[in-house]
């Protein structure tokens, strides 16, 4: 059965998604972000093979639960598309994903220590954020999530959270909006570099449950403003360049 066509401003929307995490340097060349299909639970859209900072809504393909793209003429896909359509799978609540590789989140990861909500722009940090090590799933890897076994694996360890560390590469952050999943992923890169400062003068007070979801529900009720002010700074971005055929990456 044919998928139908998801909303043009839908695509719109995702395109600039991607620019305005590249503005926010949440992604560089690398990182993506996905939407559920508003048309179908069981599709996602997601851009090809193409860094965030140059996604246009023509670059937006739609892939299956597999993390297969749905037209057998798509161009290249991101190697780990598996993210999306594992978390999709295990959450009927999320309805985008963004992964990165945003920097200050890094040492979290790698010394098994969880992102705590320092500050009221966080609370969707809860009681932590999540983490995955792909050891336990896999052993030795190239750290990557290349197939469906291993994004199972990452959406596992995700839970009932709203942001996942992965050790030695990088975290995924889910939301109920594609706006939503933006500014989550913007403020765990945020809540990173602050939570390493405070760390360094001494023991933190962080917001605790119930400070955290009080404070998620204030802030996330308005990130209109913020979405708003985001998509001004994109406007001075230059338009799309020519495709090129480029070899697969992360
Ligand atoms: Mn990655």
């Amino acid at each position: 059965m044919a998928v139908p066509q998801p909303d043009p401003a839908l695509l719109d929307k995702l395109a600039l998604a991607n620019r305005i995490l590249y503005h926010q340097n949440v992604v560089d060349g690398f990182g993506h972000i996905s939407v559920r299909h508003d048309q179908s639970d069981a599709h996602f859209l997601l851009a090809c093979n193409r860094a965030p900072g140059l996604v246009s809504a023509s670059d937006i393909q739609v892939y299956d639960m597999q993390g297969e793209p749905v037209d057998p003429h798509a161009q290249r896909s991101y190697l780990e598309r598996f993210i999306h359509s594992e978390i999709y799978k295990a959450r009927p609540d999320v309805m985008a994903v963004v992964h990165s590789h945003s920097q200050s989140v890094i040492p979290f990861g790698v010394t098994g220590q969880r992102l705590r909500p320092i500050f009221h722009m966080s609370g969707f940090l809860g009681s932590g954020s999540a983490l995955f090590e792909i050891r336990d799933a896999a052993g030795d890897t190239d750290l990557l999530i290349r197939d469906a076994r291993l994004g199972k694996a990452l959406a596992e360890s995700l839970a009932h959270h709203h942001c996942v560390l992965m050790r030695g590469h990088g975290s995924t952050t889910v939301g109920p909006s594609i706006e939503l999943a933006v500014y989550r992923a913007i403020y765990a890169e945020v809540n990173a570099k602050l939570q390493l400062q405070a760390a360094a003068l001494g023991p933190v007070n962080f917001l605790n449950e119930q400070e955290a979801m009080l404070a998620a529900a204030a802030t996330e009720g308005q990130i209109v403003r913020a979405w708003d002010l985001w998509r001004a700074g994109v406007d001075s971005l230059a338009g799309p360049l020519p495709k090129h055929d480029i070899e697969e990456s992360p």
